[in-house]
């Protein structure tokens, strides 16, 4: 039975929600062969942010080249910036057997699911807007204008949540990323994942 193919993963949900954090903790706990891609955006670094780790971070004429070129798997305008997933990058890694989480909108995420049947889409839903809110607040990041904008946002992004495959709640950050853990590893037992030739086991017999 082979599966050499890595796993394509989708998270998204509203600014602030901590998709974040989670990603980079399943990451930490190792979860075998596991890698976040890293995203192109035209927005300006925020303080502590490195340039190809963080982002990549491009001039708007840069990113609408690569746009021309067609590098991207998908990308969209997120609060007045472009942001985008590198093609080639994931798809290699995926070749190579590496399950890639992508941290992307709900635009992109429906882009790929129009181009990447397999991936899989899980939404992280915050415990309330209350919670939320006082996220953002708390991260202070954000103007006042742009976090009235995330939080419109927000609301419209959650109601887009019926077009992912899983919903995580972050109210706990161990118990979200658990649960993402299992669901990864029950999606590498999907049986449509496999090609199973039982020619080996014959000679066994
Ligand atoms: P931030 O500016 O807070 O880093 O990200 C803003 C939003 O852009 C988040 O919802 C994040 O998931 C989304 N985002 C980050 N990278 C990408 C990407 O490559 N493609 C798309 N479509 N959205 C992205």
């Amino acid at each position: 039975m082979v599966n050499n193919k890595g796993l394509l993963i989708v998270i998204s949900g509203p600014s602030a929600v901590g998709k974040g954090t989670i990603c980079k903790e399943l990451v930490k706990r190792g979860i075998d062969n596991l890698e976040l891609s890293v995203s192109a955006t035209t927005r300006r670094p925020r303080q502590g942010e490195i340039d190809g780790i963080n982002y990549y971070f491009k001039e708007k004429e840069v990113f609408e080249k690569m746009i021309e070129r067609e590098d991207f798997l998908e990308f969209a305008r997120v609060y007045d910036n472009y942001y985008g997933t590198p093609k080639k990058n994931v798809m290699d890694k995926i070749s190579n057997g590496k399950d890639v989480i992508l941290e992307i909108d709900i635009q992109g995420a429906k882009q790929v699911k129009r181009n990447y049947e397999d991936g899989i889409f899980i939404f992280i839903m915050p415990p309330s807007f209350k919670e939320l809110k006082s996220r953002i607040v708390k991260r202070g990041t954000e103007t006042q204008k742009d976090m009235d904008k995330r939080m419109t946002c927000a609301f419209e992004e959650v109601q887009q949540a019926k077009y992912y495959d899983y919903i995580v709640v972050n109210d706990d950050l161990n118990s979200a990323v658990e649960k993402i853990y299992c669901i990864i590893k029950a999606e590498k037992c999907r049986l449509s994942r496999y090609h199973i030739d039982l020619s080996g086991f014959k000679e066994e017999l």
